[in-house]
């Protein structure tokens, strides 16, 4: 199909990610604070509401569709949303369906997540220690997640582990997680730690692990082949000769590439973010509640919106505070 979304920059953009709750079964401290306050229920798009959104995106030319949130699978009812978006894979308009996910539920769902069309998750996990597990995630445990993981594999779902880099938290680590995923044939990617949400008391530029000194550790041990590969996101790709196992680095701060950027995201609430890093956004929801039976103002506010997408995020800690910073929490936009 020829991608009908074009922003200002000549960008085409073919990928939406999808929050479909802010809630979560776990409080990361990089993510959330302990006593969030989540949206009343009333506020967020219906599972239908949120077929009719997608569905639309998918009209104009989006080919990748991955779901998040908040945790997407404590979201009520959300099988019926993945089985709704399976025509589109039947279709062949939807290239590829996919989630974010903590693994605490993937034991429940990831056979039922297969038989809808999903083939490949990433599952957030920064750390194999059981104590520094539950003090990362506040609520999580660690085992619950293990058995989430090994329930994907055996469903069929392509693995791959995403590792927020913190500073004195998961450095003594980073080969023990390279091995660990070499071994269960998963890929890895790590991910910068952002100025997201209310810092609070959180060190935020404290927490900082630079991705350069990640991959430069990496390299006095295995060697590195940089691959071509690109996602349209800020993602890296190395291989490791030793393993052929595929890491990735996602470096939002050391460095930016949002020339390549594909992608726009929208919350559970049906506000459209054009970049994670800006404050800027489109209300979809009037366009939608507004319009029961008539998708074309839908259209018109999606189009309107995308002629909006700004050049680039500042996130930026080079000054040694979190410039750049956006207060709404990830969980909110959808990592
Ligand atoms: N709950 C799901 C999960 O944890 O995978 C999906 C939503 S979560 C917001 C998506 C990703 O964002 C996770 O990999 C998480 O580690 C990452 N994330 C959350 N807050 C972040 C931050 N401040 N900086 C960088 N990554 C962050
Ligand atoms: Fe929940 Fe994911 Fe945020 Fe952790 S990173 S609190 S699992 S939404």
């Amino acid at each position: 199909m020829t991608p009908q979304l074009i922003d200002p920059f000549a960008r085409a953009i073919t990928y939406l990610r999808v929050s479909v709750t802010d809630r979560c079964d776990f409080r990361c401290v990089y993510c959330m604070a302990e006593n969030m306050t989540f949206l009343p229920k009333k506020e967020l798009l219906t599972l239908e509401e949120l077929d009719r959104m997608c569905s639309a995106f998918i009209g104009l030319g989006v080919e990748k569709l991955r779901i998040t949130g908040g945790e997407p699978l404590v979201r009520k009812g959300i099988m019926t949303f993945f089985n709704s978006m399976t025509r589109h894979l039947e279709s062949g308009t939807l290239k590829e369906l996919t989630l974010t996910t903590n693994g605490s539920q993937l034991e429940r769902f990831a056979d039922d997540l297969y038989a809808a069309g999903v083939r490949r998750v990433n599952i957030s996990l920064d750390t194999l220690d059981e104590d520094k597990f539950a003090r990362v995630t506040r609520w999580g445990r660690l085992p619950q997640v293990l058995r989430g993981i090994d329930a994907a594999q055996r469903a069929g779902l392509r693995v791959k582990i995403n590792a927020v880099a913190l500073k004195g938290f998961n450095e003594d680590e980073l080969f023990d997680l390279v091995r660990w995923c070499a071994g269960r044939d998963m890929d890895l990617t790590f991910i910068e730690v952002m100025p997201m949400g209310d810092l609070g008391n959180e060190d935020r530029v404290g927490q900082y692990w630079s991705l350069d000194d990640v991959r430069a550790r990496l390299s006095e041990q295995y060697r590195l082949t940089d691959l071509a590969e690109r996602s349209g996101g800020p993602a890296r790709y190395v291989r490791l000769d030793e393993t052929g196992q595929k890491i990735g680095f996602i470096t939002p701060l050391s460095h930016n590439f949002c020339e390549s950027c594909n992608r726009v995201r929208m919350t559970c609430t049906g506000e459209l973010f054009m970049c994670l890093g800006q404050e800027d956004m489109a209300d979809l929801r009037p366009a939608l509640r507004n319009h029961p039976n008539d998708d074309a103002p839908l259209i018109e506010a999606i189009h309107g919106a995308i002629g909006r997408k700004p050049k680039g995020h500042d996130f930026d800690y080079s000054r040694q505070r979190a410039d750049g910073q956006v207060s709404r929490h990830m969980s909110h936009t959808g990592g």
